[in-house]
This record gives C-alpha cells, sequence and structure tokens, in this order.
C-alpha cells in the first residue's frame, strides 16, 4: 500500500512534531509550573455566578478547580484542551429529569427512564436532578441501582407519593402521600435528595400540593410541581400566588396545559405574581410540556424561564426535546442572551436546589465543566406538539469533565493526536 504524497508527509511532519514538541516538567522561567491535572485554554469561560464572560484558561487539579486566568502556564499540565473559538461553563445541571430505569411499566424502576451516563455527559450535562420517580418507598433502590452507580452526578426530589411514579393509579393516591415519611427520608439523605416533588395529580384537591410543602417545610427543602390535570378547583393562579412558597419552582412553565396563556394570548397574571413572590419557574421541556405557542407569546412578554431543563426520559430524548443542550439552542433561538441561557443551566439551578457548590467554576469548587462549539447555520427545533420553529445557532456539546475527569470527547480535543511512533505494534521495532 502506498500514501499519498501528501499524506506521507503530513505524517512526517506529525512525527517531526511529536519529537520536538513533548513539552513536560521543565519550564523557561525560575519558577516551576503547576504539575495540573487538566487545564482547558483559551475558551470563553462563560461562568455566571463569578461574572466572568471573557477568553480565560481554567486549571484543575484533584478533582478540583485550582485557578481561572487570562494565562496559566500549562507546561508542566497532565493534558490540556485547546477550547480556542469555543465556550466554556461550569458542568451543567438538567434540574428535571427521569433517572430510575427498570423493568417496571412506568417512571420508577420503569420502562421510561434513563440510565443518566449514557444521555447526561454528551449534551454538557454532570449533575442530573431526577424529579420524582422515586418516593419514600422506592428511594432506597434507586440510591443503589442509580445514584451510587453513575459518574453523574445525580440528585434527587423525592416524590411526595410514598410508591413514586409507578403510573396514574398510585400518582392521585390521596393515601400514599405522607409528608412525615418524605420529610424524614429526606432527612436522611441529605446529601442526594434536594427537593420533594409532586406530579400528575389528577383530583381536584390541593391535597398533593399541600402535603409537598408540609414536606418541604419539615426537611427545609424545596417543592416542585408538576401541576397534573388541569382542574377548575385548583386554580393555577392559587397555586402561585398561595400555595408555593418563595424557591418552590412551577416546572414546564411553557405547556400551556394548566393555563399559563390566557385565550387572550396574555400571559396567565398569576405567573408574574408568582415571580414577584419568589416562586421559580423552570422549563422541564418534557414529551408533552413545551409549546411555541406558549414559549414565543410569554418570552416576547417579557417571561424568560428562571431555569432551563430536559424532562429527560425515554420518549422526550426521541422526540423534539432530545437533551440539555438542543433545550438551550431553543432558548437562543427565541433571544434568549446566551449567558443567561448558561446561568438558567448552572448557577440559577444550583441556587435552586440549595447547591451552591454546584454551577460554577470557583477556585476550590468540584471540578465539572463544559466545553460548547456554537455552531452556525440551518436548525430546526420541534416542540412537544409538533411544530418546528428554524434557528441558526446550535450549542453542541464537545468535552464533558466530570470530577477533573474528561467523560465526554466528541471531537478527540482531549486526547492525543495518533502519529505512527504510537502504534502498538511498531512503536519498538527498531530494538529487534
Ligand atoms: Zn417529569
Amino acid at each position: 500500500m502506498t500514501l499519498p504524497a501528501a499524506l506521507t508527509l503530513a505524517l512526517g511532519a506529525l512525527i517531526g512534531t511529536t519529537m520536538t514538541g513533548g513539552a513536560s516538567a521543565a519550564t523557561s522561567g525560575g519558577e516551576a509550573a503547576e504539575a495540573y491535572d487538566l487545564v482547558v485554554r483559551n475558551g470563553h469561560v462563560i461562568d455566571p455566578k463569578n461574572h466572568v464572560d471573557a477568553v480565560r484558561d481554567v486549571a484543575i487539579k484533584d478533582g478540583k478547580i485550582a485557578k481561572v486566568a487570562e494565562r496559566i502556564d500549562a507546561s508542566a499540565a497532565k493534558k490540556t484542551v485547546d477550547a480556542s473559538g469555543e465556550y466554556v461553563t461550569p458542568g451543567l445541571i438538567d434540574l428535571h429529569a427521569h433517572l430510575f430505569p427498570g423493568p417496571e411499566d412506568a417512571y420508577k424502576n420503569g420502562w421510561a427512564g434513563v440510565a443518566p451516563d449514557g444521555f447526561t455527559f454528551r449534551s454538557g450535562v454532570t449533575t442530573a436532578v431526577d424529579t420524582g420517580s422515586s418516593g419514600a418507598r422506592s428511594f432506597d433502590l434507586f440510591k443503589k441501582n442509580v445514584i451510587d452507580r453513575s459518574k453523574t452526578r445525580v440528585l434527587a426530589f423525592l416524590n411526595i407519593v410514598g410508591e413514586g411514579m409507578a403510573g396514574g393509579d398510585y400518582e392521585s393516591d390521596l393515601g400514599d402521600m405522607d409528608p412525615d415519611m418524605a420529610a424524614a427520608k429526606a432527612k436522611e439523605n441529605p446529601d442526594t435528595i434536594v427537593g420533594i416533588k409532586t406530579a400528575h395529580f389528577t383530583g381536584p384537591e390541593w391535597t398533593a400540593v399541600e402535603n409537598s410543602v408540609k414536606a418541604g417545610e419539615e426537611a427545609d427543602i424545596p417543592v416542585m410541581v408538576d401541576f397534573g390535570n388541569n382542574r377548575p378547583q385548583r386554580p393555577l393562579e392559587q397555586l402561585l400566588t398561595e400555595k408555593l412558597r418563595p424557591g418552590d419552582i412551577y416546572t414546564h412553565a411553557y405547556s400551556g396545559l394548566r393555563g399559563e396563556l390566557g385565550k387572550d394570548g396574555k400571559l396567565n397574571p398569576g405567573m408574574w405574581k408568582g415571580r414577584e413572590r419568589g416562586v421559580l419557574f423552570d422549563v422541564g421541556h418534557g414529551g408533552g410540556s413545551f409549546g411555541w405557542d406558549v414559549a414565543i407569546p410569554a418570552v416576547e412578554q417579557g417571561f424568560l424561564p428562571d431555569t432551563i431543563s430536559t424532562d429527560l426520559h425515554i420518549d422526550s430524548m426521541n422526540s423534539g426535546m432530545k437533551d440539555q443542550s438542543n433545550v438551550m439552542s431553543k432558548m437562543l433561538t427565541l433571544r434568549m442572551p446566551l449567558k443567561d441561557v448558561v446561568n438558567a443551566s448552572t448557577w440559577a439551578s444550583a441556587k435552586a436546589i440549595q447547591r451552591p457548590e454546584l454551577g460554577n467554576l470557583s477556585v476550590g469548587a468540584p471540578a465539572d465543566l463544559a466545553v460548547f462549539t456554537l455552531e452556525k447555520g440551518k436548525f430546526g427545533f420541534v416542540d412537544s406538539f409538533g411544530w418546528r420553529v428554524d434557528g441558526n445557532r446550535k450549542l453542541s456539546a464537545e468535552v464533558t469533565v466530570r470530577a477533573g475527569k474528561v467523560v465526554w470527547d466528541l471531537n478527540g480535543q482531549a486526547a492525543q493526536k495518533y502519529t505512527p511512533a504510537a502504534s502498538r505494534f511498531t512503536a519498538s521495532t527498531d530494538e529487534h
């Protein structure tokens, strides 16, 4: 086999580079360079907590952010990633996902959930919050099967229903919404349970919401509400102005299924009043909870989300939702500024779950970060109801780092370029 001349030349040049390149410990100055584990260089860092929105180097050591500066000496680093022309953000937090797959029928230990590591890192997510797939009686299994085995940091909103999301009959069972049991389980697991969830409730009563808030108060954690069936007996405005506390989270904000947008095309005044009180509004896109016919007028009226999340499950990921970075690209298409889109997927989400150590690149913070390209071109974004809106920018996760380790590397930016000298089969021929 003969190599084309150009390739032979290129390979020769590569070998040359390797032989002369090979920077290791030595530096030119008197000061020894710090032996970082990883330095991500020249990327445009967006770190909303620290008000950074500029080209910076980021150095990582021992699983923590070690330094963020205009220029970091990386000559002694074990690995470097050149992020020129790319964006570097804290590892994304997906505030709404279903991550408890198993042999049963629904989201609790069921077919509708997905295993986190297969779906998180490839979109820049390093922390994923399961929202109510498990309840007080199924949480231990969830922890054993998923939380303890995942490389993704998995946190949980505990379902107010003891059984968790085991299907319609269970989820509307007023006899299985014990706030004391939920609060006790949350207090037993302060490292992983960050909130209480109510979802899919079909009845006219306020019990599901009220017991969730009771549990939230007892355990001092926020409540996330999927408001279930639309019922005149429990109007949205009352939920947002009377029932929820500041810091509680209304997810599926652009679903349109519970009167978020009026017939006059105006946002439900309760949404504004809730926001004034400090209720947070989450996207929670999912398979049936994001409509362009709500999101476009809402954003035009100035109602942007506090947090961006997927409502990841086996159906949503294969339909319009896809993944966290795709939902972020949808918000860019709605002209939400990039730094706000990043904030709503990092720092704002960390604050919403009272985990201020996450979602930022402060020195000493866990070394979770993501490198994105902002692709320019023609892209189509589909909502949950089959409608497409065209956009011209799309975020694509190139490199994801979790606890200082590269866990996703789309184009091999963290890998070493291949040279014949590196071959496992020819490298030692000289010695024969
Ligand atoms: Zn959900």
